[in-house]
């Protein structure tokens, strides 16, 4: 033991960790290094709490029970670690107070005053993916790619093109526009995707690269946009078998070459399978060798598994998983990652927070945005489901740095307020379910 341990009897935590009590665990958070060390003992978890609002060595470990030796044993190698010192002073260090992490946030310039709104500007596609997001729940985010049938008219593109004027008069800065395949339908496509550009917004298209011709690349340009193309494959027999379409492939490196030519800048979208990741890695490489910016993946389970087994393969399974840097940790403690400062309309004029979710909270058949807006409609419904709020999650030690897909964890477990649905761990046990 060291002697310094010995002789000195309180315990400083670094600045830049942080402490986060569960039901029975701990999670020291470094936030500069983004690891996680986890205290499953109940009396080791209040004792570290106790010394952190100040209390003396002896004093922590007399409140939680445990031998004194115990705890020196684990504040020795935390302060080898780097996240703290023993000292001969008391000093109380700030616990975890949501409400504090908002100036701090600013001070780290993390908020974001703008936001985004993604709209849908056609209800088809001419893929027909078998990871399709939005018919196949083993899919781990419902944003990812996805086709919807619409249920009303079409919403008059006025009402759109008002919407992203009002939504960008409160700060909205980026719109992404999506299907299907929003090349189906280039006059809503093009009124909207001018009208975002005319008000400086930054201008995001996902498509599949069809009829993306040299004449459509040159129109894109000038608008600044950035492309997400599907890419299901490196190899042309795969990726047409991936999306159910001979010649995809075909067109697809077409389409890449036109917005090349044209200074257009994209990324890939790549369907991933937990059972043969190297073919998503393969395709990964191959989209950055074609010049894409970046990759994204569409992570899908195999049809033998539910939903729910391949959410739970799919999640955290350890608590290094767990680990967050400092800029995630703050902003998980403002909010929840999904709904964070988005909205969503539907091509049928449906507004909700997410291209996922289908419970309109207005119709701009019926309403306009700004009325939406004005009810405070969007934020009312996003408030209270950062995990920190939820009554499910709040005894958690884990719960500053755990995000996932809010659809899917209203579709698998019936409310956005229930633990992810990916969760595989029981911070009233502390145990893992994997
Ligand atoms: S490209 Fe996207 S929207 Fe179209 S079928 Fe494939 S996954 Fe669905
Ligand atoms: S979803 Fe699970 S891991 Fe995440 S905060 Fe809730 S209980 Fe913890």
């Amino acid at each position: 033991m060291n002697q310094q341990a010995l002789t000195h009897r309180h315990f400083l935590f670094f600045p830049h960790v942080q402490l986060v009590l569960g039901r029975v665990g701990a999670a020291v958070h470094d936030l500069f290094q983004c690891r996680l060390y986890w205290f499953r003992d109940r009396g080791v978890a209040q004792a570290l709490s106790s010394l952190a609002a100040g209390s003396s060595v002896e004093q922590a470990s007399l409140g939680a029970g445990i031998p004194e030796r115990t705890l020196e044993h684990y504040l020795e190698a935390l302060r080898q670690l780097g996240m703290g010192t023993f000292s001969a002073q008391r000093m109380a260090v700030e616990g975890y107070r949501p409400g504090l992490l908002r100036s701090k946030a600013e001070k780290h310039l993390l908020t974001r005053p703008g936001g985004r709104v993604t709209i849908e500007v056609s209800d088809r596609c001419v893929y027909s993916c078998e990871f399709c997001t939005s018919n196949n729940l083993r899919t781990l985010e419902a944003c990812s790619c996805g086709v919807w049938p619409k249920t009303n008219e079409n919403a008059p593109i006025e009402r759109v093109r008002d919407a992203i004027e009002q939504l960008n008069y409160i700060g909205v800065d980026q719109l992404i526009v999506r299907g299907g395949e929003p090349m189906l339908e280039q006059g809503r496509l093009w009124g909207v995707l001018e009208a975002a550009a005319g008000l400086g917004m930054r201008c995001e298209m996902h498509c599949t690269g069809f009829a993306v011709d040299e004449a459509a690349a040159r129109r894109l340009a000038p608008l600044g946009m950035h492309v997400t193309l599907v890419m299901a494959g490196e190899e042309r027999e795969a990726f047409d078998k991936g999306v159910g379409v001979p010649g995809a492939y075909d067109g697809l490196v077409k389409a890449i070459g036109h917005l090349a030519s044209a200074g257009v800048a994209f990324s890939g979208k790549i369907p991933a399978s937990p059972e043969d990741v190297e073919q998503a890695c393969a395709t990964a490489d191959w989209a950055m060798a074609q010049g894409a910016t970046g990759v994204e993946f569409i992570w899908h389970g195999p049809k033998k598994w539910t939903p729910l087994q391949f959410q739970s393969a799919m999640g955290p399974r350890a608590a290094a998983d767990m680990s967050v840097d400092m800029e995630e940790f703050i902003r998980n403690g403002q909010c929840h990652t999904c709904f964070d400062h988005s909205c969503f309309i539907s091509m049928d004029g449906k507004i909700t927070q997410c291209v996922g979710l289908r419970q309109a909270l207005g119709d701009l058949h019926m309403a306009d945005m700004g009325t939406v807006l004005l009810d405070r409609r969007i934020e009312e419904a996003s408030a209270g489901v950062a995990r920190y709020q939820v009554p499910a999650c709040t005894e958690c030690e884990f719960r500053v740095a755990c995000t996932g897909c809010l659809v899917r964890t209203i579709q698998l477990r019936g409310s956005a307020l229930s633990r992810h649905a990916a969760c595989n761990y029981t911070p009233e046990t502390a145990t893992w379910s994997v």
